[in-house]
């Protein structure tokens, strides 16, 4: 199966913790790690009294459940000092969102695939359509069409 992870952080040197999560990524057991968007620097979400997020997408090949590399997921946020805090949308060191998972359509207590703000959010459709410009959701939708009605909301590629 082919997916995409959504990768943000904005806590303790995120640039870094982007960095290890695409080699943690590429870890995964079952799962290789086919590519990488470059690295951006997004506005927070939410609570504005955070500092802004680095974000990026990778595409992975894996042969896991979508609840499953969820799991490894979770493990990787966890060791990467993941605190999980009742402020929604609050400063993290890691967070690692399943964006798409083949073509399936998940809606369950721990999954929903597409992610459910995908759609919505500048720092996860250009660097997905970085690496992925003709993507098409599930329903057929086409990313770059998706594109043409999300604001970049001052989102900046970054080098290094
Ligand atoms: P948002 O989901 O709005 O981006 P968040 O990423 O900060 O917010 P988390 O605290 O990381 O939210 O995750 C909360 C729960 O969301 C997780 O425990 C997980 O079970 C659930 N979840 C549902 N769909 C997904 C998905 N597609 N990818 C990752 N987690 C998901
Ligand atoms: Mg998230
Ligand atoms: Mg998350």
């Amino acid at each position: 199966m082919i997916s995409y992870i959504g990768i943000g952080s904005n806590q303790a040197q995120p640039i870094e913790q982007a960095k290890q999560a695409m080699t943690a990524l590429s870890n995964i057991k079952d799962t290789q790690l086919l590519m990488c968007s470059s690295l951006y620097r997004s506005a927070p979400m939410g609570p504005q009294d955070q500092p802004d997020y680095i974000n990026a997408v990778a595409k992975l090949e894996t042969t896991l459940s979508a609840l499953e590399l969820l799991d490894a997921l979770q493990v990787i946020e966890q060791e990467q000092g993941r605190e999980r805090k009742a402020l929604r949308w609050g400063p993290r060191t890691l967070d690692l969102d399943i964006l798409l998972y083949a073509d399936q359509v998940i809606e369950n207590e721990r999954l929903t695939v597409p992610h459910y703000g995908m759609k919505e959010r500048e720092f996860v459709l250009y660097p997905l359509f970085e690496i992925a410009p003709t993507l098409k959701m599930p329903n057929g939708t086409s990313l770059i069409e998706i594109l043409k009605h999300c604001d970049k909301n001052g989102l900046t590629a970054i080098t290094g």
